[in-house]
């Protein structure tokens, strides 16, 4: 999610992989955002990238992008699909999709959700044996919700699997103010990134730049229903996030400062 300057240097340093199954999602064209994706490119080539690289920005970009890459000579070794946002699903894959809602910045500026689709429910073998279900092929298709037959007998997945498993989904702002619509675009996300670029000594500044304060950044993620947030892209003028962290949890509790190499598990909702 963006790509600053330096995102090659960091991918490298945190052992990320090149050649992973790979989203890029751009929020908005301002340089601290999208600096870093040609030398992220350029490095994926020169490491024998292979896999297809999706990215969802602005339809700016592409020019830029398209033109940048072939100025430089990079000679990219694998397939790039650009795909422009627009308001709502901008991307589906097999157990996933991705959403976008207008920001509200000092340009053009989305805000994005990343989904996974519900899984199928545990698969219980005791009632496959006891509905006289064979063990093999019959169970792993209905493991994957398809209906099989037995002896002419139709059984559906419901009658061996739980629950379906809701996904978990991150919500990402990018730079933006806060928002009713985007209150309700992250309702619920396991965990929310937010713009966190002021304290509230500085609101008027927040006001003035299009940007959040940190515990503008909590009231979102209370009001939404978020499970967990982390604060983000702080002003140069704070040597540490202390106080902005101590703001926002005078109104949200779980809350934590992004850094470089900040790792999070999310784990599935409904885990304990
Ligand atoms: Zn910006």
């Amino acid at each position: 999610m963006d790509c600053g300057e330096g995102a090659q240097r960091g991918f490298v340093k945190y052992g990320l992989g090149l050649n992973r199954e790979m989203l890029i999602l751009i929020t908005h064209l301002h340089g601290d955002h999208v600096n870093g994706l040609i030398g992220l490119l350029q490095t994926m080539s020169m490491s024998r990238r292979v896999r297809k690289l999706t990215i969802v920005a602005p339809g700016e970009l592409l020019g830029w992008m398209n033109n940048t890459v072939k100025v430089f000579q990079i000679g990219l070794t694998f397939e790039v699909q650009f795909v422009a946002v627009k308001t709502g699903t901008v991307l589906r894959g097999t157990d996933f999709r991705v959403r976008a809602a207008r920001a509200s910045h000092s340009v053009d500026a989305w805000s994005y959700r990343f989904e996974e689709l519900p899984r199928p429910g545990v698969f219980d073998p005791n009632k496959a044996r006891a509905l006289g279900i064979p063990e093999g092929r019959k169970w792993s298709s209905l493991q994957r919700g398809r209906s099989v037959t037995v002896k002419g007998k139709k059984f559906n997945p419901a009658q061996v699997l739980g629950p379906e498993r809701p996904g978990r989904s991150i919500g990402y702002s990018g730079d933006t103010r806060p928002s009713k619509a985007l209150v309700r675009f992250f309702a619920g996300v396991d965990l929310l990134i937010f713009d966190s670029t002021f304290s509230s000594k500085d609101a008027d500044k927040a006001i003035e730049r299009k940007h959040s304060t940190a515990v503008e950044a909590a009231g979102v993620a209370q009001e939404a229903g978020a499970k967990k947030l982390v604060l983000t892209h702080f002003s140069a003028r704070y040597t540490r996030a202390d106080s902005l962290l101590r703001d926002a949890k005078e109104v949200f509790d779980d809350v934590v400062a992004a850094h470089d190499g900040l790792t999070l598990e999310v784990p599935p909702p409904g885990a304990v």
